[in-house]
């Protein structure tokens, strides 16, 4: 397939793709995409032309937001089911992840035109450079993944040499029609390669969370929770109340920070998701902090800064059971019973 091979495809009458490329383990679609585009010789932008003519790949979060249309002919055009190219997306982390689509799950990547503003795709170095063929993983787009499990080191979300956002599509820009050559690992900015970037190992506590939130995102479900998305929708909540700016909740914070010698500051109105990754590792850090000893510390640091139920359940649409049971039978003051004291 050249750089016309659309045309030249069709004119052949042949609709299939002529090699199949599959996915790699949790591969993300842009990715893919990529790896696919270049073992066929051509462009991704005309790749994705010959899956549907009217594509614009690179304009739009293909991984978050990939048309249905796109999904449907991707599988017929390369021979495999619309699930295997769903397995892809994002989206895939329904139900495990989330049941109801929020912001919050996924790091924005603020495309503007075609390039990216937001330091949204993050990578783990040590992985890329086992990798045999480096590839992009769908975890590596996800808002509280901050380390990689296997390897236990942080992941990195920007070039650490010209602190560009990691954009691998961008790598194609300036060779005019001939396919991309080199590995979709090395920074389209300034050409470092990313696998070169030492590792930072994991504080054990995070790390430890992190493997978990794995786990349940591969699985759904472990010894403790048969739905795995009601035990993240806590820890968006636990992770909101130790980021929140309230004045309210200034006294809670401050109590886990010094309990867990983690001093966080907090940067207003900046939403938990948009956040660079070392802001975000920080809460994490103090979120499993109060995961180490589960329900204790969250009992205790809020029986002491009196902080209660309104304030533990706000802005939550959907309260699981097990958090609302904990909340009640802890933390729940009857504010008539307080005032006759
Ligand atoms: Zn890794
Ligand atoms: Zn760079």
């Amino acid at each position: 397939m050249t750089t016309n091979g659309h045309t030249h495809f069709q004119r052949l009458g042949r609709p299939l793709l002529p090699l199949l490329i599959k996915p790699l383990p949790n591969e993300l679609l842009s990715s893919w995409i990529m790896r696919y585009a270049k073992a066929l010789k051509t462009k991704s932008h005309t790749f994705c032309k010959f899956i549907l003519a009217e594509q614009n790949v690179w304009n739009a979060d293909i991984d978050l937001y990939p048309s249905e249309n796109f999904i449907k002919q991707f599988a017929l055009k390369a021979g495999i089911t619309e699930e295997q190219v769903k397995a892809t997306t994002l989206n895939s982390l329904y139900p495990n992840l989330f049941v109801e689509r929020s912001n919050v799950w996924f790091l924005p990547i603020r495309i503007f035109h075609r390039t990216r503003k937001g330091n949204g795709q993050m990578a783990c170095p040590s992985c890329l450079k086992k990798d045999p063929v480096p590839y992009f993983r769908i975890y590596w787009r996800v808002s509280f993944m901050v380390a990689c499990p296997e390897c236990e080191s942080m992941l990195i979300d920007h070039c650490p040499k010209c602190d560009s956002p990691i954009a691998f599509h961008r790598l194609e820009v300036g060779t005019k029609e001939s396919p991309l050559e080199k590995d979709i690992c090395i920074c389209y900015k300034c050409g470092f390669d990313l696998r070169e970037c030492k590792p930072i190992p994991c504080e054990n506590n995070l790390l430890r969370l992190q493997k978990r939130f794995k786990i349940l995102m591969e699985r759904g479900y472990d010894q403790q929770f048969q739905y795995s998305h009601l035990y993240f929708e806590v820890v968006r909540q636990i992770a909101w109340l130790l980021d929140s700016a309230t004045p309210k909740l200034a006294a809670f914070n401050e109590l886990v920070s010094t309990q867990s010698g983690i001093n966080s500051r907090q940067t207003k109105k900046t939403e938990y998701q948009k956040k660079d990754l070392a802001q975000r590792a920080l809460i994490l850090i103090k979120v499993a902090w109060m995961f180490e000893k589960w329900p204790h510390r969250l009992i205790d640091v809020s029986r002491k800064t009196k902080t209660y139920k309104s304030y533990l359940l706000r802005d939550m649409v959907h309260v699981p059971y097990w958090f609302w049971k904990l909340v009640i039978e802890n933390l729940y003051v009857l504010y008539s019973a307080k005032q006759k004291k």
